[in-house]
């Protein structure tokens, strides 16, 4: 039997995103000045692909750049982990928001 370690070893990417976003999410942020706890961003974006005038939305909680460094330095996030969700982005600045792709749902609507 085989078993692919990259797959074995590898959680759900939108579940890893989620975590980092989790993490964001405690610490303030430089570039909007979120409080610990509250979002950069809090928006609707399709809930399905491929997007038409009829698509569903649901909402969505985004973070910026500047705060998952913030986090980073305060030993929340990871270097390894930062690095990943920056390159997944292929050009960013302080101000890109990250998606947090869990939505807005994983917080039991009580925001
Ligand atoms: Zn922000």
């Amino acid at each position: 039997m085989i078993i692919n370690p990259t797959t074995a070893a590898s959680p759900p990417a939108e579940r890893w995103v989620h975590q980092i976003c989790e993490a964001a999410r405690r610490v303030d942020c430089g570039e909007c000045r979120a409080l610990p706890g509250d979002d950069c961003v809090c928006t609707t974006a399709p809930a399905s692909v491929p997007v038409t005038g009829n698509a569903p939305v649901r909402p969505v909680r985004g973070y910026h750049v500047a705060r998952l460094c913030r986090g980073f330095r305060r030993g929340l996030i990871s270097g390894p982990d930062l690095v990943a969700v920056l390159q997944a982005t292929v050009v960013f600045t302080t101000a890109t928001v990250i998606y947090d792709p869990a939505g807005a749902d994983a917080w039991g609507g009580a925001r």
